[in-house]
């Protein structure tokens, strides 16, 4: 079963961060995660930047980069949320 990951920024701190769902059901049905960085509830889910780019075709060099650096930063960040993640789900599941 895939386990998305999507994208959320934060209204407060404007902080970006991704998160890892258990499933696509309990995506939809939880409300957004809190800020990894203030707490706050005040999140948002964002159309993620590799979607948007790849709906659009063709990339240039640049825009290819910063995608593959994005990527990058969005796979360490989620890595190590998704412990956390599976740390507290133990326990309430
Ligand atoms: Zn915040």
């Amino acid at each position: 079963m895939p386990m998305p990951i999507y994208e959320y920024q934060c209204a407060v701190c404007g902080r970006r961060f991704a998160h890892f769902w258990r499933s696509m059901q309990a995506a939809d049905q939880n409300p957004s995660p809190d800020c990894p960085q203030c707490q706050s509830p005040e999140t948002q889910r964002v159309l993620s930047q590799v979607a948007v780019l790849g709906s659009l075709g063709g990339m240039t060099p640049t825009e290819q980069r910063r995608q593959e650096a994005q990527q990058q930063r969005l796979a360490s960040i989620t890595s190590k949320e998704q412990i956390d993640k599976l740390r507290t789900t133990k326990k309430k599941d």
